[in-house]
C-alpha cells in the first residue's frame, strides 16, 4: 500500500488544476476538482495499485478486468465526458456523450494538462496533452459529443502551437466570457 506516494500524487495533481482553473475564473471547480479520489472506494484502489507513472486504475483493470475506482469516480465527476454518456432522445441511436457545459470542458482540459504534468514531470511539454488525446480520439465513436470533442481539440491544439499563458487567456476572455 503505497499510501503516501498516492496522497502526493492526488494532492499536487489537484495543486495544478487548482492553479489552472483560478487563472481562467473557474474558483469553486478549482477548489473541489477531484474530491471523490478521498473517498475510500477511490482512495484504497488509489495506493494499492499506486504507479507513479500513470493512473492507477489503469492498474486496476489490468488485475481485475475492471476499475471500480474508475467507475466511482466517472459517476461523480462532471469533468469527464463519460459522465455525460446517456441514452439519446432518439431510440434509434442507442447510448451516447451528450453535449457537456462549457465550463466543465475547460475543467477537463485543465486536468489533462496537470496530469501530463504530474506523470511527465520535467520533461513536460505543451505538446503532450494533444498528443495523448490524439492517440485515443479515433476509438471514443459517440461516446464523446461532436462539440464537446472539437472544442477539447482545438483547445489542446492552441496549447501545444502557442503555448498555455495565450490559451489560458485566450479561455478566460474568450470562451469562458461568452
Ligand atoms: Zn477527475
Amino acid at each position: 500500500m503505497k499510501v503516501w506516494q498516492h496522497l502526493r500524487t492526488i494532492n499536487h495533481h489537484k495543486s495544478l488544476v487548482m492553479k489552472h482553473c483560478f487563472k481562467v475564473g473557474l474558483y469553486k471547480q478549482g477548489l473541489l476538482h477531484d474530491m471523490s479520489k478521498y473517498s475510500p472506494t477511490e482512495f484504497l484502489v488509489g495506493c494499492r495499485y499506486y504507479q507513479g507513472t500513470r493512473s492507477p486504475n489503469n492498474a486496476e483493470r489490468e488485475a481485475t478486468g475492471y476499475s471500480k475506482a474508475w467507475l466511482h469516480h466517472k459517476g461523480r465527476n462532471k469533468h469527464h465526458y463519460e459522465y455525460w454518456i446517456d441514452y439519446s432522445v432518439d431510440p434509434g441511436e442507442g447510448i451516447v456523450g451528450q453535449k457537456m457545459p462549457i465550463k466543465y470542458v475547460i475543467e477537463m482540459f485543465m486536468d489533462r494538462v496537470a496530469a501530463s504534468k504530474t506523470y511527465q514531470g520535467s520533461n513536460y511539454t505543451d505538446r503532450q496533452p494533444l498528443e495523448y488525446y490524439e492517440k485515443g480520439a479515433a476509438k471514443l465513436g459517440k461516446m464523446i459529443h461532436p462539440e464537446t470533442a472539437a472544442l477539447l481539440h482545438f483547445l489542446l491544439k492552441m496549447l501545444a502551437e502557442e503555448g498555455e499563458e495565450k490559451t489560458f487567456r485566450y479561455i478566460r476572455r474568450k470562451i469562458l466570457k461568452k
